[in-house]
């Protein structure tokens, strides 16, 4: 499908076979808007992955290659937490190839990449996203160079060699280390399979929108609690809800309630001061390190969207991390403690605001506790 990039600053529009990660002007691109028809009769109900929604996605009919690249990502179960409380359902997305949720986004973004002839990707992360381009890209045949953190999990940089990539450690901050993946691209090694700048990443995040709405039989929760470091699966559950409205498949979007870590807040920050676009915070110390992104570069999108749902945002405590993770295990779920942090910001809220929360509450698990050190 010939879908152009569109520039969210000054709308210039790019062509994605070029190498172009973000316009001259410096702005981020966003995909144009594609026309399509979907509803419950144009799922492909035979596909057990997040292609059974491929009506929705950016990709050519004939285009066929990414049943050679899914691992039947998607499909994750909505279950509720315990019986006595119904409306509190948990998405539990780490179950997925490599761990979590990234791979909605990651499985999307590769085989569009497949699409478009690219050879090499080069991609850096705090870990999830890299172990999951990693993956998908080994398994398309796609050349791979991940960039993370010195400091990051062990198991993490484990995984994503294991999955044939080569690992760049980079010294000090996570700013560091996306800065140098962009001067390997700016180099001209390869295509930039960013999660933070590539919009067909935020094609496969949207799933989670059409998963809930076809699993819930339509009848859309209430409000959505999201982690927020970068927003992929934030923007990406907008633009999905966003799509279904449209779509007059739903009466409305369900309000987002996002939740940033206390020792780096830069969105929650600028959402209290009613400002439109982010500053960037210094990141004093958080165990939530999926989310502690101390300058998102779609910050001003975030911010869009959780006003556009007349949703709220949250801080996770520091101090009751582990001690959610341990509810969580005890629960049955062990999941890593970025996850507990937005489940323990959610616990504060719900004692406080829970009367705000209008019918069913859907909280995701992002990454599963194995992968932590
Ligand atoms: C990536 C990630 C997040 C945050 O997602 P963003 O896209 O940065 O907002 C939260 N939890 C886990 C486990 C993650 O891997
Ligand atoms: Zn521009």
């Amino acid at each position: 499908m010939s879908i152009n990039y569109i520039c969210h600053e000054c709308g210039k529009k790019h062509d994605p076979k070029s190498l172009v990660f973000r316009c001259e002007c410096g702005g981020l691109l966003d995909l144009e808007k594609f026309n399509f028809q979907f509803s419950n009769k144009n799922i492909l109900r035979e596909e057990w992955s997040l292609f059974r929604y491929i009506k929705a996605l950016p990709f050519d009919d004939n285009f066929s290659s990414w049943k050679d690249i899914s691992m039947g990502e998607g499909l994750s179960p909505i279950i509720s937490l315990e019986q006595k409380n119904p409306n509190l359902l948990v998405k539990v997305d780490y179950l997925m190839p490599t761990l979590s949720f990234k791979d909605r986004g990651a499985v999307v973004l590769v085989s569009k990449a497949k699409e478009l002839g690219v050879k090499k990707v080069i991609q850096d992360s705090s870990g999830n996203a890299g172990t999951s381009i990693a993956a998908y890209a080994n398994r398309a045949g796609i050349k791979c160079d991940i960039y993370v953190p010195e400091n990051t999990s062990s198991k993490k940089v484990k995984q994503i060699s294991s999955h044939g990539a080569k690992v760049h450690l980079i010294k000090g901050t996570r700013e560091d280390t996306a800065k140098a993946a962009l001067t390997a691209v700016e180099h001209g090694e390869g295509f930039y399979a960013s999660h933070v700048y590539n919009p067909f990443f935020y094609q496969g995040t949207k799933t989670y929108a059409y998963e809930i709405y076809e699993q819930l039989n339509g009848k859309i929760p209430d409000t959505l609690v999201i982690p927020v470091g970068n927003g992929t699966l934030l923007l990406g559950s907008y633009y999905g809800f966003k799509e279904l409205l449209e779509l007059h498949l739903i009466p409305k979007i369900p309000r987002i309630i996002a939740v940033q870590s206390e020792g780096c807040a830069p969105i929650y920050k600028a959402f209290n001061a009613d400002e439109t676009t982010v500053k960037k915070v210094i990141n004093t110390g958080t165990l939530a390190d999926g989310i502690a992104i101390t300058e998102p570069k779609r910050g001003k999108q975030i911010l869009k969207a959780i006003r556009d749902t007349h949703g709220e945002i949250i801080i996770a405590p520091e101090n009751k991390i582990l001690k959610t993770r341990k509810y969580l295990a005890e629960k049955g779920f062990y999941v890593e403690p970025t996850t507990a942090a937005t489940f323990a910001g959610f616990l504060d809220y719900y004692k406080k605001y829970g009367h705000r929360i209008n019918g069913k509450v859907i909280l995701p698990l992002c990454g599963a506790g194995l992968k932590a050190d």
